[in-house]
């Protein structure tokens, strides 16, 4: 008992609930970060995992994610996350969507879930049956549909504040990008890099996502070694996490790292560094990757798509922000993106205190 407070202490969550449904079989743990901004959003994930403890340190280390990434998107909503404690291919059935959506409700609003890794829009539906504290559910129903379409335009624009900041150059025309990962977002994401007339590397294990690419964007395949090792203007990794590391940091030659994969770094402070030693300019994965989370956050409202796209591409003014507080204050992007997010939160609470 108290081992799971200290854990809960430590990164100063506000509320943990087990939710456990032996009719079901729902074991599921929703993580309530931090509600200064507003209720907390984000996404549910269903995952095998080997013990409780792993499910625990997964939904407190992503539900702290979510309450930065919506600070700094200058959302007004805090950080939650839930997991699902199960094989998505064998224990999933509709009671236990349903039965996962009351837990939701009982929370009066104060957590609101999402898809996430091993759940599916259609899941959402489900969930939907029982709380209207959710989103990402389809266009047809409503809702926002597919957040990947927002995501990669926000790590388009992103690419270009960085571009602009690194190189001065306004765009992307003739310049050399790698893409690491085309399922949905790299997909989306060759369509904006070719209409301004980008060359796209890249790479995917999937062989027919490589061959759509090829085929309608002219993308020049290549290994993933010779990926990361080639001279490129901008490295995108929209795959996998971890992918910079000291081993990749070595090779690349890149000058700016611009992708939507989740915690790009192996090692925060370590990799940033050696980043800085290299010269090459990352952009913070959780601010450059918000627009799926800025997409789905406008289903609150009433969904209006004119205003999603408007806010997504303010992740450019967001992105040069952070760049010139990084390089005003002599510390990584990412160190001053955390700093903002932190900040934001702070900052509210003050002005809230003293009205
Ligand atoms: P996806 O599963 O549709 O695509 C991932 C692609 O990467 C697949 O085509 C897969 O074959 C490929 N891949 C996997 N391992 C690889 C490897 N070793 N080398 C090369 N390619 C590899 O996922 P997605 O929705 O496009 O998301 C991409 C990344 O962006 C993920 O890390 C995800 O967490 C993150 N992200 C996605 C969204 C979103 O809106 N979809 C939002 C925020 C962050």
């Amino acid at each position: 008992m108290t081992k799971i407070f200290e854990k809960i202490s430590d990164k100063n969550h506000e509320q943990v609930v087990y939710c456990n449904d032996p009719s079901s079989g729902l074991k599921a743990i929703i993580a309530i970060h931090n509600t200064v901004l507003g209720p907390a959003l984000g996404g549910c994930r269903m995952y095998p995992y080997k013990s409780e403890e792993e499910a625990l340190l997964d939904v407190l280390r992503l539900s702290r994610g979510m309450t930065y990434k919506a600070s700094i998107s200058n959302l007004n909503i805090g950080g939650g996350k839930a997991v699902i404690i199960g094989d998505p291919n064998k224990d999933k059935s509709e009671v236990l969507l349903r039965s996962f959506g009351k837990f939701v409700h009982s929370l009066g609003g104060k957590y609101i879930t999402a898809e996430d890794v091993g759940m599916s829009v259609h899941d959402m539906e489900f969930i939907r049956m029982e709380t209207n504290s959710v989103t990402g559910i389809t266009r047809a129903m409503g809702g926002s549909g597919d957040p990947s379409i927002f995501t990669a335009l926000g790590v388009f624009v992103g690419m270009k504040a960085a571009l602009k900041k690194k190189l001065n150059i306004q765009s992307l025309k003739g310049l050399k990008i790698g893409v690491q990962g085309f399922g949905k977002v790299g997909y989306y994401l060759c369509s904006h890099l070719k209409s301004e007339g980008a060359k796209i590397y890249g790479y995917d294990i999937n062989q027919e996502s490589l061959e759509r690419v090829i085929k309608e964007f002219g993308v020049i395949p290549v290994d993933n070694d010779e990926l990361i090792s080639m001279n490129l203007d901008v490295f995108s990794p929209c795959a996998m996490g971890a992918i910079i590391n000291p081993s990749s940091i070595k090779n690349l030659k890149c000058s700016v790292i611009a992708g939507a994969a989740n915690n790009q770094l192996e090692k925060e402070d370590r990799d940033s560094k050696l980043l800085s030693e290299k010269e090459i300019m990352y952009v913070p994965d959780y601010v450059i990757n918000a627009g799926g989370l800025m997409n789905v956050a406008n289903e609150l409202k009433g969904y209006n798509k004119e205003k999603a796209k408007y806010q997504v591409e303010g992740i450019y003014y967001i992105l040069m922000r952070i760049f010139d507080y990084a390089a005003n204050n002599n510390m990584s992007t990412l160190q001053a993106a955390n700093l903002l997010a932190e900040r934001r939160i702070q900052d509210y609470i003050k002005w809230n205190h003293q009205q």
